[in-house]
This record gives C-alpha cells, structure tokens and sequence, in this order.
C-alpha cells in the first residue's frame, strides 16, 4: 500500500464524518468511553466499550436524544401518578458503583493534569457526577469542606409573608368525579420568570443597551437554582401537601433563565400568584461592587501564610470565614443580592393524558439535548453583542464562595489553595454556553414517579430482554472491576473500528427484536381478533 497523498489526507476527516452519521443512524453513540473489565472470578480482562452518556446533541446526538426520551418518559410517568410512589432507599445499584469508580479514576487524573488535558477531565467529572446524581446517587462525592458555618442570625433568610400550614405527607394532587362518576387528576403546567432588566426589543436585545442592567440579569442567574429552592419550599408549606415537580430551566430570548414546572395536583391562580410573590432569596456574600484588583495585579499565594497575600504589602487577605464575620458584625450590613422572580406568571391547568399534556411533555424535553446558549443562536450583531455584554458582566463575578473570583475583591475564597487564578474560574456559570446559570437543566423532586432516570432506563431494557425472550439477569455488581483506559493505551482499537463492531452488533440487535416482535404479534392477534367478535 502507497503512502496516502496529502489529498487524500485531507480527506480522511470525511470518512470519519460519514462514519459518525452511520453510527448516529444506527442509534450508537459516537464518542464511546472504553473502560477495561476486569472479571474478578476468572481474572479476565477486557477493554469494553460504553457510551459516552453526553447530553447535548452537539456531543452525541445518540446519547442525547436517549437521555431526552427518557426524561420524557420520566416526566410522564409522574405526571400520571394515581398513587403514591414507592420509595425504599436502593442500596448503591451496579452503575452507581461503577461511576463511582470511574469518578474516583477521573479525580486521580484530573489532579496531575495540565492544560486541555485537565480542562477535558474536569469536564468529564461534570458529566460523571451528573450522571450519578441522574442515576439516584444522593449528596456529593467531593471531599467535604469545612464543617458548614452555623449562619449567624442577621444572615437568616426572612420568612416570607405566607400563612404556613403542615405539610401532609402525600404527594398527589386531589381527585375529583365527574357526575357520571368517573374519578380525573387535574395537574398544572407552570412557567417562571425574573424580573426586567430593561426594556427589551422581540429579538430579546435591549432597547437601551447602557441603561440595561446586566449586573442584576448576572445575579439572578447565578442564584436562580436557590430561588428555584425556595419557591417549592414556601409553596409545600402554603398549600399543605409535598408537592412534586418535573422542571426544565431555559433560558428565554433576552438570555435569562426562566423554569417551566409540570405540577402534580392544582393549585389556584391566585394562589401560585401569592407564593411567587412572596418568594425571594437573599445572598449574603462578601460586598462584590468594586473591583479591589485586576487578574494581572491579584493576591499570590503565600506558603508561609498558607492563603492568598495583597502582592503589594505581604498581608494576608480575609479569608471567608472571617469575611463572613465581618459581615456579621456590620449593623447595617444588607445582603450582596436578593433574587426574585418576575410578575410574569403562566400557569394552565392539564389534564393527564390528554393531548394537551402530551404537547407540554414534547415542549418541556423539547430544548433537553441543547446547551442554554444553543437554544437561542445569535442572529445578528445585536444579538451577539447582548451576549458578549452578559458574559462580560459574569467574567469578574464570584459564581460560589469557592470562587477564585473573590481574590478579585480581596477576600480569599472558602477552602482557598494554591494555584487559583482570580478571573478566570473554570465553574460553568462563567462560560458563554451557560450564561450564568450553572445549575442542572432539569430538575426533578424526590417523589415525582418514584423512580430514578436508571430505573427508566432498566425499564427499558428489560422490556426488551422480555420480548426477545431472554432472561438475563443484571450481572452479579461484585463480579466486575472497573477502569478508565486512558487514550493512547495499546489495547483500544481505533474509533473507527470500535464504531463499526457497535453498529453491527446494534443492526443485529434490532433484527432480533424485529423478529420476536412479529412472532408476538402473530400469537396475540388471532386472540385479539377473537374477543372482537365475541364482544
Ligand atoms: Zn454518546
Ligand atoms: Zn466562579
């Protein structure tokens, strides 16, 4: 065989494209992570593929477009309840033991990585620990921080200005029956929004773009997963009962975030009108306004002190704890931020299973394998200078109190250690995609169907294991040992070859499935046939 020309070199990304869309074709995911099983009984190891799990279609359109029918399937599921769900506490499941296994890899890789290497681990860990919280896993895997402050009582958050009743433990709305007896569920679709930030034109850019203000619009999408909180926590205690929620959080034309909840059970106009109203989340961080150094003249870290020093005088900088108190023993100190939502407030009742709760489900997953940057792709230099102006006022802005931004204002960040660079925190609130929201796109409550996006998922496959006729078992968890294959390793076979064997063996997949779903459907018909003339 010759040398390929370099024509034909330029060429090769183009089979690799053509290749991706017949895997993409086949439902197999295209950016697939080899991992090496280790059967601990026999000894044997193998280098297996699983896919990547990624939830943006620009990643993997196959992952993605998976996990959206299956939040899909999760938000119906809920919707639909007519009766309580069961809810025992699984003990850690196969996949989360592997994830976690995995994570704990990543982490070990992640901390002696440099550059885009450490910034691709990083990400992966995002999409790991997403996937483990998506699998059930509750908490977090870091490593705890210090013991968690007890908040001094100036801090306190105010109680809303809601009558408070106890919250019944059941989660489903009430049933009501028609005159001709038959009982319905009626549920809620609910849509959320911030406040104005300024007048805004219908390609969401401000008419005024100087007098917009996008320090605010930045805060509220920070905090919005707080308010989030806060909101169906005053709503529980002002309607009496543990209301549960299926939620998707988007953002809207002029690049705010706003929350689309499907509810299970009603809830008056009137009364969502109140709790919204009364909702509201205060920050109570470190003063912010005023720029106490540039990211070229910020604090340095200093071994001697074990934190971060002004570079000019050698002192040491506040640290949280001790900003904190500060803040505390300001009489007049206010909160840095108090998010809110908007008077904005949609709210339609639907009833389960009709097609109105069908286009509602189509419409909450719809957005689900886009980034929120994705959903609105700017069109124009209005629109991109919106967005530039918006990620210019989240650039300097402390996303957490981790936040290597803080040294910016002088103020260490909690758990301050070597090597942060103020400005430029790696947390995905900054990065244009997220434009400021670094929260999950969907969040769902604790007892919403009772079932974890994995116990959909096994559903799934053991539905089609049942109609292949095949009883597999899920594999003994303590059987197998589990690894990372880091790239480079000899034992991976090139993308191409790893894609073609999965598309093959997904081809053969379907046939056999095709084939027994025939053969069931030749057996039930006659029967079905049969009752029909009967009846
Ligand atoms: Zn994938
Ligand atoms: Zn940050």
């Amino acid at each position: 065989m010759t040398t390929p020309t370099r024509a034909e070199r330029a060429r090769m990304p183009l089979a690799r494209d053509v290749l991706q869309a017949v895997a993409e074709e086949n439902g197999v995911c295209i950016r697939p992570v080899a991992v090496r099983r280790t059967d601990v009984l026999t000894g044997e190891t193998e280098v297996v593929d699983i896919p990547c799990g990624a939830t943006r279609a620009s990643i993997c359109p196959t992952c993605a477009e998976r996990k959206r029918r299956l939040r899909a399937a999760q938000c119906r599921e809920g919707w639909h309840l007519t009766a309580e769900p069961a809810l025992d506490a699984d003990p850690a499941n196969d996949e989360q033991r592997f994830l976690a296994g995995l994570r704990a890899d990543l982490t070990k890789a992640h901390a002696c990585a440099t550059g885009a290497e450490a910034d691709e681990l990083a990400s992966l860990l995002v999409d790991v620990d997403e996937q483990l919280a998506d699998s059930g896993m509750r908490g977090t895997l870091a490593p705890a921080g210090a013991a968690r402050r007890v908040r001094s009582t100036k801090r306190r958050q105010d109680t809303p200005d809601l009558p408070r009743r106890t919250v019944e433990a059941r989660t489903l709305g009430k049933a009501y029956t028609t005159p001709d007896g038959k009982a319905f569920r009626p549920s809620l679709f609910l849509t959320l929004t911030l406040p104005s930030y300024g007048r805004v034109r219908t390609d969401g850019t401000p008419v005024d773009p100087a007098a917009y203000d996008y320090l605010r619009a930045a805060r509220d999408a920070l905090h919005f997963p707080k308010l989030i909180d806060r909101f169906i926590q005053n709503l529980r205690r002002f309607v009496g009962f543990d209301v549960q929620y299926f939620a998707v959080v988007e953002p809207q034309r002029r690049l705010a975030p706003h929350l689309h909840l499907a509810l299970r059970g009603t809830i008056s106009r009137a009364d969502l009108r109140r709790v919204v109203a009364a909702t509201y989340h205060q920050v109570w961080w470190p003063p912010c306004d005023r720029l106490r150094y540039t990211p070229e003249t910020a604090p340095t870290w200093s071994p001697e002190h074990e934190g971060y020093t002004d570079p000019a005088s050698g002192e040491p900088l506040p640290t949280w704890d001790q900003a904190l108190d500060d803040l505390d023993a300001a009489p007049d100190a206010e909160p840095l931020h108090v998010g809110r939502f908007g008077t904005q407030l949609d709210a339609q009742g639907v009833l389960i299973g009709s097609p109105e709760a069908n286009r509602c489900i189509r419409y909450l997953t719809k957005y689900l394998t886009k980034s929120v940057a994705e959903c609105h792709t700017p069109a124009g230099d209005p629109e991109q200078a919106h967005v530039d102006r918006l990620a210019a006022a989240l650039q300097h802005e402390p996303c957490s109190p981790t936040c290597a931004n803080w040294l910016l204002y002088g103020v260490q960040p909690r758990n301050a250690r070597p090597g942060q660079r103020a400005g430029a925190c790696r947390a995905r609130a900054h990065k244009r995609e997220h434009l400021g929201y670094g929260g999950r796109r969907v969040l769902v409550s604790r007892k919403w169907s009772g079932k974890t996006l994995t116990d959909h998922r096994a559903e799934r496959r053991a539905w089609v294991l049942d109609l292949l006729g095949r009883t597999d078992q899920a594999p003994d968890p303590h059987r197998y040992l589990w690894a990372v294959v880091r790239p480079g390793d000899p034992d991976i076979a090139p993308l191409a070859t790893r894609l073609l064997r999965a598309v093959a063996e997904r081809v053969r997949w379907r046939e056999a499935l095709e084939t027994a779903r025939s053969r069931a459907e030749g057996q039930t018909h006659p029967t079905t046939t049969h009752e029909g003339k009967a009846a």
